[in-house]
């Protein structure tokens, strides 16, 4: 069985979306899920940034967590139902994705991260 790429819950291919890494990581409703999700500090969360923005595959979204993003809902569950990356999959830019990140940071502890400029 897949599994959702935000909360690892059991995805079925035919009930969710496949959306590019972009969609997802720069999207600040996924970074502030991570922060409640885990116990990060500024490093850690900066690691995480570098490490999922080089996400090279399309991300399968369950229906649930779905709801955090905006994305074309019809192509999207296309491509998760016949496992196709969406067009525009691959490494997203690394100054788009932290700087949502550094949003939903800001949001949770008043002050942007220390490695923001
Ligand atoms: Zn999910």
């Amino acid at each position: 069985m897949a599994q959702c790429d935000v909360c690892s819950m059991p995805a079925d291919f035919n009930n969710s979306y496949a959306l590019t890494t972009i969609e997802v990581v720069g999207n600040k409703n996924y970074w502030s899920y991570m922060i409640d999700a885990h116990s990060f500090d500024e490093e850690l969360l900066m690691m995480y940034v570098q490490q999922q923005a080089m996400q090279r595959t399309g991300w399968l979204i369950c229906n649930n967590c779905s709801r955090k993003f905006t994305f074309n809902q019809e192509s999207a569950k296309r491509y998760a139902s016949t496992q196709t990356d969406p067009p525009g999959s691959g490494p997203a830019d690394l100054n788009q994705v932290a700087a949502a990140a550094a949003l939903a940071w800001k949001e949770k502890g008043g002050t942007l991260p220390s490695w923001v400029r």
